[in-house]
């Protein structure tokens, strides 16, 4: 049996056009379209349910259950297969719909005759706001192409439903308390600050008003020059070398080209105008199953592929709407809220800085880069938000609390006040903070610790004398390439890797190689064409240095130019095995001889090292400690890969505790080996950024913390109050522990004892 085997899809959209258009109440048209639907579909039964307020469906139109049930039968989101369809948004197709365990049988309906179902969910701007059912009497199993047919039906129905007042969806968001009222979200804090600003959606969803067409050749032709636009855009975005807002980055660029060539895509969409829907209505359509298909999905790489097929469906839409793509300058207020599903480094870069004031996503972790480089610029930024693009119209105001994970959604006045008030305490803590700008960063048993900066963007020198550090520990040298357009050249590189040297004056700085790969791309660098199922474990950072020596020795070649008679220090990243760290030193060697032949200022004094982001390396220490000038404990990718948990996976991410006994005796051990040794270590992932956390690590013997400038102060104030002999004490006895976690412990202890956490 074909979908629409009765009249084919083209008659049966002129049909429900022919409804739309004409006489009769609103609810004979909905009598009418369940006959036409039950038809066309060859189903005995065809019922629609609309959805009411306090998330309740209610039977609105059926034909072939009793009549008696219209407007009686109910059923909650989550109740039956209906509820069931409604509360995830998708559809579902039963051969036997009553050996469903969440089956739930309304004798009223007289449905026991019934067995197999096939539901689809009817949704508008990103609510459901119905339920589009068909049944048979026989043990029918329904094809995809059947659950197509009734999501194209249930779009049109969808329409239908709104414009005849039949749902109205200010009435559902207002019974979730999410229309007009103030509303406090939670999500999880990805970068501190507080601040205020317009809701400005990333990639503002299209809505799609006319469904049928009247002339399937001119919506071609509409379809056509909107592809030929779209691929005119993509290439643009490839060459274009003003970084403006809405550039993606290369490797959804190469998607995007990739989907808007695919065949199987546009031939879905075309089908879609040849059945009689609107060019714009037909890319919804594939959307829509898009989206379907997605969340299903157990493989997270072919997610996001999908993912970015949608961001593309909907530049389309945008292209149809005659609408701009992305976010223009003039859509940008000045103090701008952006919210995303989620955001590569590259996005977050693009945005005008003078105008972001933060950043709201569906996703995100804590260690993920683009939450890093946020805590960088001083953006607030609140991850883990449930359907935040839905939930932050456009134009709204909020208020968000980067430290607490907290946005407040039309604040009102009392969200206002304490937000005024916070501010004000923020500045007095900061006043506080400045004030022990100058004062050392000692314990109070007499242990100076070294608190340096992460830094990686020339915008972030300035903080060095604001913060008072003693250097930077970290120049996440990466990040200056991103922002460029192409490679940089030795000497371009060299005056950058200059100002930071000169900005430093005779504090140290640890330049970090380029660490490539994973969720930092380079759109002008050439990757292997396979793509990678796991680019954090791929083709990163040192391997992608030796594997393209070139790239390497002009970058190690630069540094040695900078420091010219200076001191430098150069680390290298991910070192998973010694000899990688061997041939690493050897290219910087053979750049150094180069000087030498060349009669070129030599650095003063050069110090080599290695990360400790890979855990084979503790297992190689006595190998490599003889051989590095020091170690630096690169936390956030060494926690991935010890735990086998993405930090980029918001699901994953938060699921082990960097303070866990395993994790910690890991640090100290790494401590010890370099002790034996006498080789410097420091820290400076973002563990070493939290007061709770630095506190733990200084206890474990670290005496050297890189971190993000804004969390000096507290970092600082935290070490002065610190008494280290007594927590180091504590600690030995806390490391046996067999909890997952000794957070909360040590919490307590650090309380009990007046640190100030
Ligand atoms: C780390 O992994 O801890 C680190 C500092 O490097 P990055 O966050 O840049 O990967
Ligand atoms: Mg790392």
């Amino acid at each position: 049996m074909t979908p629409t085997g009765a009249t084919g899809p083209r008659v049966l959209l002129r049909q429900l056009r022919e409804v739309m258009a004409g006489d009769g109440s609103p609810q004979q048209r909905l009598d009418t379209l369940t006959r036409i639907i039950a038809a066309n579909m060859v189903a005995e039964v065809c019922s629609i349910y609309l959805m009411r307020p306090g998330e309740v469906l209610e039977l609105s139109a059926t034909h072939g259950l009793k009549p008696e049930a219209v407007h009686t039968t109910r059923l909650r989101v989550g109740e039956g297969i209906v509820g069931d369809v409604a509360a995830h948004a998708r559809p579902l197709a039963l051969r036997d719909a009553q050996k469903h365990p969440n089956f739930a049988y309304r004798p009223e309906t007289g449905e026991d005759m019934f067995h197999s179902m096939l539901s689809v969910p009817v949704v508008r701007s990103g609510t459901v706001i119905g339920v589009l059912a068909v049944q048979n009497r026989t043990l029918r199993e329904y094809h995809e192409e059947e659950a197509e047919a009734l999501q194209t039906v249930a779009m049109v129905l969808a329409e239908l439903v709104i414009s005849a007042d039949l749902v109205r969806l200010s009435d559902l968001t207002k019974a979730n308390g999410n229309v007009t009222l103030p509303q406090r979200i939670e999500g999880l804090p990805l970068s501190d600050g507080l601040a205020d600003g317009i809701v400005v959606l990333h990639e503002p969803p299209v809505e799609v008003h006319t469904l049928i067409a009247e002339d399937p050749a001119a919506e071609t032709e509409r379809l056509n020059a909107a592809l030929e636009a779209l691929a005119r855009a993509i290439d643009a975005m490839f060459d274009d070398d003003d970084l403006s807002p809405g550039s993606e980055h290369y490797e959804i660029l190469e998607t995007y080209r990739m989907f808007s060539q695919d065949r199987g895509w546009l031939a879905k969409i075309r089908e879609g105008i040849d059945s009689g829907l609107t060019a714009d209505a037909a890319v919804q359509r594939v959307q829509l199953e898009t989206h379907t298909r997605m969340s299903g999905m157990a493989n997270a790489y072919l997610r996001e592929r999908l993912h970015d097929l949608e961001d593309l469906s909907n530049r389309l839409l945008r292209l149809l709407a005659g609408k701009s793509l992305g976010v223009t300058p003039e859509e940008m207020p000045d103090n701008a809220v952006v919210v995303a599903r989620s955001l590569g480094p590259a996005d977050l870069l693009d945005y005008n800085r003078s105008k972001l004031r933060a950043v709201l996503l569906e996703e995100g972790s804590a260690t993920e880069h683009v939450a890093v480089i946020a805590r960088a610029l001083n953006i607030p930024m609140v991850g883990m938000i449930d359907n935040a693009l839905q939930r932050f119209p456009a134009g709204d105001t909020v208020i968000v609390d980067g430290r607490q994970g907290t946005v407040y959604l039309r604040p009102g006045d009392d969200a206002y006040q304490a937000y005024q008030e916070n501010l004000a305490a923020r500045d007095r803590l900061r006043l506080e903070y400045a004030a022990l700008r100058d004062k050392p960063a000692v314990t109070t048993d007499g242990t100076p610790v070294s608190l340096q900066m992460n830094a990686g963007l020339l915008f972030d020198l300035p903080h060095m004398d604001e913060a008072g550090v003693d250097g930077i520990g970290l120049f996440r040298t990466e990040l200056q390439f991103m922002v460029q357009e192409t490679f940089p050249d030795v000497a371009t590189q060299a005056s950058i890797y200059s100002r930071v040297l000169d900005a430093a004056g005779t504090r140290p700085v640890v330049f970090r190689t380029l660490d490539i790969g994973g969720d930092k791309v380079l759109p002008y660098l050439d990757r292997p064409a396979a793509r990678e199922e796991n680019p954090a474990m791929g083709w990163r950072a040192l391997r992608l240095g030796l594997d393209r020596p070139a790239l390497l020795r002009n970058q190690l070649r630069a540094l040695l130019q900078a420091a010219g008679g200076r001191s430098l220090r150069v680390m290298f990243p991910m070192v998973s095995d010694v000899a990688e760290f061997l041939a690493a030193r050897k290219l910087l060697d053979r750049e150094l001889e180069r000087m030498r032949e060349r009669g070129q200022a030599v650095p003063r004094d050069l110090r080599v090292g290695a990360m400790l982001e890979v855990p084979s390396l503790v297992w190689q220490l006595e190998k490599l400690l003889p051989h590095v000038g020091f170690v630096s404990i690169g936390s956030n990718d060494l926690m991935q890969f010890f735990y086998a948990v993405d930090r980029s996976n918001p699901v994953v991410a938060a699921r082990y505790d960097m303070l866990s006994p395993a994790f910690l005796s890991l640090i100290g051990r790494i401590i010890e080996q370099c002790r034996a040794h006498a080789v410097p270590v420091g820290l400076c992932g973002e563990m070493a950024g939290r007061p709770l956390e630095a506190m733990c690590l200084i206890g474990l013997g670290l005496r050297n913390l890189s971190m993000p400038a804004t969390a000096v102060g507290p970092v600082k104030m935290m070490v002065r109050s610190l008494n280290g002999a007594v927590l180091a004490g504590y600690l030995k006895g806390l490391l046996d522990s067999s909890e997952p976690s000794v957070r909360d412990k040590l919490r307590n202890f650090a309380q009990d004892h007046g640190f100030v956490i």
